[in-house]
């Protein structure tokens, strides 16, 4: 229980996260530590161009990229970052945004990329253009994307393409570099989850995206707010801009670091991302949880994953009609977890009665639709393993009588 014990005092149940690092759930649990730099920063007044330009350097030394900064969040870094492409350092188009008609505005996305965040690239005005088939996704064929599907695309109105990184599309990623490069045109890497592997931080600049995004509030184990955008300093310089409390007088303005007054053209005022505040307090959090995530050890993280996982498993094949397997939560993703498929009960209605507990318990739905549940350790605390287990079977019998 906590000193203030606000959440009880206003009648918010904590909840048992076998889910993952999901949104609508909160996010990863934060260490101490974490915390602990977040009072620091909240005792203070900074400058905040300054914080995010200190920070993004750290951010920015961590990844082996020119630049970053933090976002509040990586739907939002998707936007600065379309944001930072189509404007780049000219204030009226800033100023114009998301209004692009009259101006180079198209991303390019693989049909087999789409997803719900496209919404945060249609925020920023893009328009997107959608190429290429869905082979893989509906099972009919073998291809992937081709350079010839990217190249017939690219006209004089389309800024760059916006890559979604998965462990299926990773192999795709230095062709579409190549091909976009080759034509001058920029390409942005959606990886907010893409972590563990923690390589992944570094990879995706070295294979030369020039804009890269990862979610703050996930495995890294940051505040929920928050997210990264890494890459071309000059577009983080953009990016950072549109994102800025601008109410500014001009003549004493002293922009910091990262934002170039000498190549701005004109004085922006408030852009998109004004809406998109990130606080300092969530900055030096991030950054700490960054450097916390850098420092663990990878191998030692999943042996105690699966340790955990193990001692569930061993609760729950007590009840005959349960298979709990021990498998990754998705293809390559480096996090383990038990996919739960219960032989008599409907899992739709598992998931419902199991949200209704008075400590509710919520498991992973990405595969509900075959009938299985997945137990994901991320963002639970281990000393609630054993009460979700127990939760669980018990749950399973009631549902079942
Ligand atoms: C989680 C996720 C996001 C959004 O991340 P937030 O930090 O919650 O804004 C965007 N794209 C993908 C692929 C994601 O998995």
């Amino acid at each position: 229980m906590s000193s203030t014990d606000l959440l009880s005092r206003l009648g918010v149940r904590r909840r048992l996260n076998a889910a993952g690092t999901l949104t609508r759930l909160g996010g990863s649990l934060m260490a101490p530590q974490v915390l602990e730099a977040m009072r620091e920063a909240a005792a203070c007044s900074v400058d905040m161009a300054e914080l995010q330009t200190a920070a993004g350097r750290r951010i920015a030394e961590l990844m082996g990229a020119e630049a970053a900064m933090v976002t509040s969040g990586a739907s939002a870094a998707m936007t600065l970052a379309c944001a930072a492409c189509l404007a780049g350092w000219q204030a009226a188009a800033m100023a114009r945004l998301p209004q692009t008609e009259g101006m180079p505005n198209r991303m390019l996305m693989a049909r087999t990329h789409r997803n719900t965040y496209d919404h945060a690239v249609r925020l920023a005005g893009a328009q997107i253009v959608d190429i290429g088939h869905n082979d893989h996704g509906t099972g009919a064929g073998v291809r992937g994307l081709e350079a010839w599907e990217i190249e017939a695309a690219i006209d004089d109105q389309v800024v760059g393409m916006v890559f979604t990184a998965t462990s299926h599309t990773l192999r795709d990623l230095p062709r579409v570099i190549e091909t976009l490069h080759a034509h001058g045109r920029l390409v942005i890497v959606d990886a907010a989850a893409q972590l563990p592997p923690r390589g992944n931080l570094q990879r995706l600049i070295a294979m030369g995206a020039d804009l890269v995004i990862f979610s703050g509030g996930k495995a890294i184990g940051g505040p929920q707010s928050t997210g990264i955008l890494a890459g071309r300093r000059m577009l983080i310089g953009s990016a950072l801009v549109q994102m800025m409390d601008m109410d500014v007088h001009p003549a004493t303005w002293m922009p910091a670091g990262l934002i170039d007054r000498a190549a701005l053209k004109g004085l922006p005022t408030h852009g998109i991302g004004r809406g998109f505040k990130v606080g300092k307090e969530e900055i030096a959090g991030l950054v700490c949880a960054l450097e916390r995530y850098l420092a663990t050890d990878e191998q030692a993280q999943h042996q105690q994953w699966m340790e955990r996982l193990l001692a569930v498993k061993a609760i729950l094949i007590q009840h005959a009609g349960l298979s709990a397997e021990l498998l990754d939560c998705a293809p390559g993703a480096g996090v383990p977890c038990l996919a739960i498929r219960p032989a008599q009960a409907d899992v739709f209605r598992l998931s419902l009665a199991l949200q209704a507990l008075p400590l509710p318990l919520h498991l992973g739905e990405s595969r509900i639709n075959d009938g299985v549940l997945l137990f994901n350790p991320i963002a639970l605390r281990p000393e609630d393993d054993e009460a979700a287990a127990r939760c669980l079977l018990q749950t399973l019998l009631e549902i079942e009588s």
